[in-house]
């Protein structure tokens, strides 16, 4: 059962386990005599010194986990290798300069994203897993960007503020599965459009209800269907509406002064009225 848990650190030897109310803490050790380099893949047994790593690991039973792991530095011996020396890596385990283990961090990436700093920063302190929201925001920054070739059969695109009235961006999601593809620095029809002929595949866009987008569909991919969003569509019907309203104020009949009275009596003796 216990190696279930803790099967990440099969790999090493555990000297020592200390438990207290709040965390779980391993000494431990690397087991193999000897290390590939990074640099060049030879194998070396020479070891050049070591150093312990101190690895915060996921939580068990509420409690933080810390590895105090002992690494060697080996030396490479290729002659023409551009590396002296290399510290081993335990796969699975450890990453070059991180201070938590692989993991971990796996768990992060997903915290991260999904609530943002300072949110996923609480909810972290809460699953035993304290990090910072900046460091939280480093993972975020560090996941590997996706770069789509293609834009997704179903296309929407809206624009979205950086800075409400001042600098705005166009954002471009995969209607079918709801996620983002892409963010555009700005919202105009030149920038849709190199962005749709380097990324053809748009069968259907639907879009905000900005000319800009519908001139950069028109001329980009000028066979795709063009969809005005509901959101959109309700906005235009509702400034529609008032404006014509609005301009045949003159044609509306004022309200009968005795129905105006009848109104306000009405709404005085209402006993749920205050
Ligand atoms: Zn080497
Ligand atoms: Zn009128």
């Amino acid at each position: 059962m216990l190696s279930a848990v803790f099967d990440h650190l099969s790999s090493v030897v555990v000297e020592e386990v200390v438990v207290d109310d709040a965390a779980l803490a391993f000494a431990a050790r690397t087991a193999p005599r000897e290390a590939a380099c990074p640099g060049c893949g030879t194998v070396s047994a020479r070891v050049h010194g070591g150093y312990r790593r101190r690895l915060a690991d996921l939580a068990v039973a509420g409690r933080r986990v810390v590895i105090d792991l002992a690494v060697r530095r080996f030396r490479c011996q290729a002659a023409e290798c551009g590396r002296r020396t290399f510290v081993e890596q335990v796969e699975g385990l450890t990453e070059r300069f991180a201070r938590r283990t692989s993991s971990l961090r796996r768990t992060l990436e997903k915290i991260a994203p999904a609530l943002a700093g300072r949110p996923a920063a609480r909810l972290a302190r809460y699953l035993s897993i304290p990090t910072s929201a900046n460091s939280l925001l480093r993972l975020v920054r560090r996941l590997p960007d996706k770069q789509p070739d293609t834009a997704p059969r179903v296309m929407g695109v809206d624009d979205f503020a950086c800075k409400k009235g001042h600098v705005y961006g166009t954002i471009s999601v995969n209607v079918e599965t709801g996620e983002p593809v892409d963010v555009l620095p700005d919202r105009t029809a030149d920038t849709l459009i190199s962005w749709l002929r380097d990324h053809p595949g748009a069968e259907i866009v639907c879009r905000g209800r900005a000319s800009a987008y519908a001139e950069a569909v028109r001329t980009a991919c000028p066979d795709a269907i063009q969809v005005a969003d509901r959101y959109h569509l309700w906005i235009n019907l509702c400034e529609a509406v008032e404006k014509c309203v609005a301009e045949h104020r003159e044609c509306l009949a004022e309200p009968a002064a005795d129905t105006a009275a009848d109104a306000t009596t009405g709404q005085d003796t209402d006993p749920v009225a205050e």
